[in-house]
């Protein structure tokens, strides 16, 4: 959980770098622990109106990716089966594999692609990085 924390924390703090950037805010306060540095990042986000200008500017739309991803991470946590649905992309460029119970496979809605859970994690967690 520390780790997984870490890695929150890590996306965090680089998604709000490149928000500083674009808005032309000065860079953040440093040398924080991470649960500071995590709220910080969350509240400075968050700020009235800020959060507005951060998601029209389209190279930032990762939030929402970002978002996406970590509420997979941290449903699969707390629940056994996987989410109904996975922010994965398939190959055939859809964002719309819905579990399968039966199959146990992702099934993509679009083109029927079956991916294992695994494998559309692997996927979230690899677009995340980029
Ligand atoms: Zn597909």
């Amino acid at each position: 959980m520390g780790e997984l924390l870490e890695k929150l924390t890590g996306g965090l703090l680089d998604f709000e770098g490149r928000a500083r950037v674009w808005l032309g805010a000065g860079a953040r306060l440093g040398g924080v622990r991470s649960a500071v540095a995590r709220s910080r990042a969350v509240g400075w986000l968050t700020e009235s109106g800020r959060l507005e200008s951060v998601l029209v500017r389209e190279e930032l739309v990762g939030l929402v990716d970002f978002a996406l991803s970590w509420r997979l991470v941290l449903e699969r946590l707390v629940g056994d089966e996987p989410p109904a649905w996975s922010p994965a992309r398939c190959r055939c460029g859809e964002r719309s594999f819905r579990w399968d119970v039966k199959a146990g496979f992702y099934v993509c809605a679009a083109c029927g692609t079956h991916v294992s859970e695994g494998e559309a994690s692997a996927r979230v967690e690899e677009e995340a990085a980029r």
